[in-house]
């Protein structure tokens, strides 16, 4: 079969099954069976696939068209232009969270110690470090399996970070500049609304926030003032509707300057402040 037609195919496929972005994903996955790039269509269309190249292919939008994500085919996500490695033990890296890094590039001097709470594919982490100089990084998770992840991402990108396993700063001793956590954020009883690739195949453990979405924030704002170097920043992403309450959290444990951010859609997206250096205290 044609390169071109078997393309077609596939979008033909993508859309019947409703699939949104029919068009790229299909080129996508096709790129993907036959190693080509993206030229390859405009220039080489006639040209003929292979068997096993076509039924790569077709396997491929079959699992789309069962609402499987893209990257979970694919294997991977580009996240700051670097390519992270994804499973279904780690979210997928979201464009959100690339609001986030830059903020925090912002206020990352060389040589900082740098704290990536609930890392997951490590993808917060692992870009700081790769757009930083001299920096030391520690990503923490209660998932072994996302750790292992995060650990592959490190070396595939040529980055020396230490991960280690625990419920939140379960395990974590000395000191910070920067801690920063795009935690589960989705309140418990949204999380039957979502997608269908979120709900089905992003882990549950790093999408669900709780009653009231906020149970992780609380948590962090509590407990970092332990880990910071007084001047030390905490970072967060944050999901629609939070930015008040999250300010509010963090003014009242203690932070100053505390500043909302929005991402590239115009929605508030990061919450930060500086550690004053007093005596970490309860929210209530
Ligand atoms: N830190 C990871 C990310 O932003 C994972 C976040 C999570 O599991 N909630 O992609």
């Amino acid at each position: 079969m044609e390169y071109q037609a078997l393309y077609r195919l596939g979008v033909e496929r993508l859309r019947n099954a409703s699939i949104e972005e029919a068009d790229l994903d299909a080129r996508l996955l096709l790129e993907e069976a036959c190693g080509t790039d993206r030229n390859y269509l405009l220039c080489h269309g006639e040209n003929q696939v292979t068997k096993e190249q076509h039924d790569k292919y077709l396997e491929s939008i079959e699992k789309r068209s069962r609402r499987i994500p893209l990257q979970h085919i694919l294997g991977f996500q580009e996240f700051m232009g670097l390519n992270f490695r994804v499973t279904p033990e780690v979210l997928i890296p979201r464009q959100d969270t690339e609001t986030l890094v830059e903020e925090v590039l912002r206020f990352l001097h060389d040589g900082m110690r740098i704290l990536d709470v609930c890392t997951g594919s490590g993808c917060i982490l692992l870009s700081l470090l790769r757009y930083s100089n001299d920096c030391t990084g520690v990503g923490c998770d209660i998932s072994k399996e996302a750790l292992r992840v995060a650990d592959e991402n490190a070396r595939r990108l040529g980055l020396t970070a230490e991960f280690i396993q625990g419920n939140l700063f379960e395990n974590i001793t000395g000191k910070y500049e920067i801690i920063v956590s795009n935690p589960p954020y989705i309140e418990s009883g949204e999380i039957p609304n979502l997608m269908e690739e979120v709900r089905e195949h992003d882990p549950l453990i790093a999408l669900d926030g709780g009653r009231d979405g906020l149970f992780f924030y609380r948590e962090l704002t509590e407990k970092a003032g332990e880990f910071l170097y007084p001047g030390g920043m905490l970072f967060f992403e944050i999901g629609c509707g939070q930015a008040d309450a999250v300010s509010e959290y963090m003014t009242k444990a203690g932070y100053r300057d505390v500043n909302i951010c929005r991402d590239l859609a115009g929605l508030d997206r990061v919450v930060y402040g500086v550690w004053s250096g007093g005596k970490p205290c309860l929210i209530n």
